[in-house]
């Protein structure tokens, strides 16, 4: 068969997903330009119509018109909780288990800080080597706090690959108090069995602390019965909330009592308008909260949550391996045709990863940006992945037909070569 052979008959197996699609109305509440391809909804989402609407409605009507009545009368004081249901729905946690605040980094500080003071003498902190910079950073940057002012305990970091977690929480469940994992490797793809790991750890005596940054909106996920103790996640990835929308914290209910995170700001207070002199902590989520929350922000995430309504996680789950898969085996044989193959970074099945794929090669970042001058968006991780992500509310099988194809044709005719794509911008 030649090469238009395959691609005809891809091309005809979009058209019939496509047509089968049960998340198809999905994609007209997003704005996407026109012509482009937006392969990094697990970066930065798009924009749904509702939040765009919300914009301008908080800007222009609550703070341009109703200004500082607008904490009661539309409600912006419950923000955070009304935006944490709506997260917990999305994610199976308990109602009243999760609040919307701050950045992950910001919250992992606090979960971390709380899990330690919950774990009393067991120390160490287990992580990947390969988790995320800034979940490996902060617990770095509270174990030297609590190093350099507590006089009776040494804190440790211990980081082993992720392979190799499991076999270390059996053999030093002594020591290790605190287990941070994120659930979807931001680089590989790769899933961790958040559900077997949760148990072995609790089997340990180990307090376990999720990161579910590529996992929230896309993944099916039972965090109640699953009986997590702590997770962060962000929400201007899957969860289209806009660029630096506000993270949120999730804290088993049973773990809220006895909790004392070191945040001690007055939006975490029982009564924050009591304006004691003295703090007391909020019996509820709302202790997990620290400043004053970013009204415009979080009502965007609010009202971009609404794309949500109405689907279920595991149809979304559904669609987007089925994407995965469809762009993996369409670009397969296309190159074989041609006696290129591709070396994948992460598990060689859809489901065995998320809702991403990672292609590893030398050039990734000139690809990448040959990609991005014929209008697709995909990303690139240092040193050499080439990540492209699969959002499955807003794109079609024939958008990643398209996306193949250009990929294809760019690493047959080698033209991520050329010179201009070789220029690093700041962000990458
Ligand atoms: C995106 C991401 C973050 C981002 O953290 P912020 O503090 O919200 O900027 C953290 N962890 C993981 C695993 C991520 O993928």
């Amino acid at each position: 068969m030649n090469n238009e052979g395959i691609s005809s008959r891809f091309y005809q197996q979009a058209l019939e997903l496509d047509a089968n699609d049960p998340l198809k109305h999905k994609q007209e509440l997003f704005q996407i330009p026109l012509g482009k391809i937006y392969l990094d909804g697990n970066s930065l989402g798009p924009l749904p119509f509702s939040a765009k609407i919300r914009a301008k409605q908080v800007v222009e009507e609550q703070w341009g018109e109703d200004l500082i009545e607008s904490w009661n009368t539309h409600d912006w004081i419950d923000l955070p909780i009304t935006v944490g249901n709506k997260v917990a729905r999305l994610i199976g946690a308990e109602e009243g288990s999760v609040i919307c605040c701050d950045s992950i980094s910001v919250n992992l500080f606090k979960v971390l800080a709380s899990a330690l003071k919950l774990a009393e003498h067991k120390t160490t902190v287990l992580s990947q080597s390969d988790n995320f910079p800034t979940d490996l950073y902060m617990v770095e940057g509270l174990i030297n706090l609590l190093n350099d002012s507590s006089a009776q305990q040494a804190y440790a970091f211990k980081r082993v690959s992720s392979a190799d977690i499991e076999r270390t929480i059996m053999e030093e469940a002594d020591n290790i108090g605190v287990l941070l994992l994120t659930h979807v490797n931001y680089k590989t793809g790769d899933v961790f069995d958040m559900q077997r790991i949760t148990k072995l750890a609790h089997a340990h005596d180990i307090i376990v602390i999720w990161d579910l940054a590529h996992s929230a909106g896309v993944l099916p996920l039972e965090l109640q019965n699953w009986d997590l103790d702590f997770a962060v996640g962000c929400t201007y990835k899957y969860l289209n909330g806009g660029p630096g929308a506000p993270a949120f914290v999730y804290v088993a209910p049973k773990h809220l009592a006895l909790l004392e995170q070191p945040l001690t700001g007055w939006m975490g207070h029982q009564q924050p308008f009591s304006f004691a002199p003295q703090y007391q902590k909020a019996q509820g989520i709302e202790q997990m909260l620290c400043g004053t929350p970013s009204i415009i922000s979080m009502s965007i995430l609010d009202a971009a949550l609404d794309v949500f309504d109405d689907v279920n996680i595991k149809d979304i789950r559904k669609k987007s391996i089925g994407l995965n898969a469809f762009f993996q085996s369409y670009i397969s044989e296309f190159l074989a045709h041609f006696g290129l193959n591709l070396t994948l970074g992460c598990n060689h099945s859809a489901t065995d990863r998320g809702s991403q794929i990672s292609i590893l090669h030398k050039d990734a970042y000139a690809i990448c940006q040959a990609l991005i001058s014929k209008k697709v968006i995909p990303d690139f991780r240092s040193p050499n992945v080439l990540r492209i992500g699969f959002s499955p509310l807003f794109l079609t099988y024939s958008d990643v037909y398209q996306a193949a194809t250009i990929l294809a044709e760019v690493l047959i005719s080698k033209e991520y070569l050329r010179h201009e794509f070789q220029i690093t911008n700041k962000v990458t």
